[in-house]
């Protein structure tokens, strides 16, 4: 019978075990990572489309792994998002990012914004805000050194608990920026209310940049509508020259992608810096 004990194997799935398994040793390796210091930011460079200035760099996370070398973040942090190691995660990035600026500035180096990707799973938890007050306050950061990605969908439900740490988010002077845009439902206005400063254009566009006129017509029409509501317009994804001049014509305000640079260790960030060249 079912309910003797015996008769559980009825309902033992192998895989499944193994799935778990895997899962859990999964899990346990990446706290082990978090607390050998094996989670480390890469930085890529947004710069200006007319003048080739660096805007800001984008925070990048990866598993510098003893082993198997440079695990990249969608092999562990849709995992971290299930299972909540996104919030510890989430906090050494903000940390990371913060301690990264107070060294280059100790180094006298000309500092731009460090962004960082928020999971929405952080905002749930909540004291995002105090987190990152907390590192700015420590490192004696000016809160317009730190800006915050939230992808679109993330926004979606306009949870009051989203909305509430967008605004203390705001009031303590972060930037705030769209990711993937286009690949929500969202509209413009709805964005707009949030106050959200930037629209990052989801690399599947870019990609159509100069494949087809509808393309261009789509980037078009966000680049118009966003600057008449006051937002700023980032294009994601850009691999070619044919796209960065198609998107100056349109007057998207800044870029970032492959063909400018690839996302670097912080070692070769700093050399940009150091530079500080138009790109
Ligand atoms: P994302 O925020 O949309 O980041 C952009 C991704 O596009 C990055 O992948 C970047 O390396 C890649 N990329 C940049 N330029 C180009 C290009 O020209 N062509 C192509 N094909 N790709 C380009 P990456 O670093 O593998 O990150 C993937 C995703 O992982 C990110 O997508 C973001 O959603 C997530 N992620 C990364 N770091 C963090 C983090 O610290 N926290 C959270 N919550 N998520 C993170
Ligand atoms: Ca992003
Ligand atoms: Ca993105
Ligand atoms: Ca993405």
């Amino acid at each position: 019978g079912k309910s003797d004990g015996k008769g559980q194997y009825r309902f033992f799935d192998p895989s499944l075990y193994k799935q778990i398994k895997s899962r859990t040793r999964l899990k346990q390796h990446l706290i082990e990572a978090i607390e050998r210091d094996q989670l480390q930011l890469y930085y890529q460079p947004r710069v200006d489309t007319q003048t080739g200035q660096l805007c800001s760099m984008e925070a990048l996370v990866r598993w510098i792994h003893p082993e198997q070398g440079v695990i990249p973040p969608l092999d562990f942090i849709p995992m971290a998002e299930s299972n909540g190691l996104i919030v510890p995660i989430g906090e050494l990035v903000i940390a990371q990012a913060c301690a990264q600026l107070a060294q280059w500035r100790a180094q006298d180096l000309p500092l731009a914004p460090i962004s960082v990707n928020v999971s929405p799973k952080q905002f749930s938890h909540g004291g995002i805000h105090r987190h990152l007050e907390a590192q700015l306050t420590r490192y004696q950061l000016p809160a317009s050194l730190i800006e915050v990605e939230i992808t679109e969908s993330a926004m979606l439900g306009e949870h009051e608990s989203i909305l509430a740490q967008l605004a203390a988010l705001r009031t303590l002077g972060v930037k705030l920026h769209v990711d993937d845009f286009g690949t929500g439902y969202s509209s413009l206005s709805q964005l707009q209310k949030l106050k959200m400063d930037v629209l990052k254009v989801d690399k599947a566009f870019t990609s159509q940049l100069g494949l087809s006129t509808e393309g261009r017509v789509f980037f078009q029409a966000i680049v118009s509508m966003a600057h008449a509501l006051g937002m700023t317009v980032v294009a994601e994804g850009v691999e070619t020259a044919g796209q960065l001049s198609i998107l100056r014509d349109l007057g998207c305000n800044e870029v970032q992608g492959y063909y400018i640079a690839r996302p670097m260790p912080a070692q070769e960030m700093a050399g940009m810096l150091q530079q500080h060249q138009a790109l």
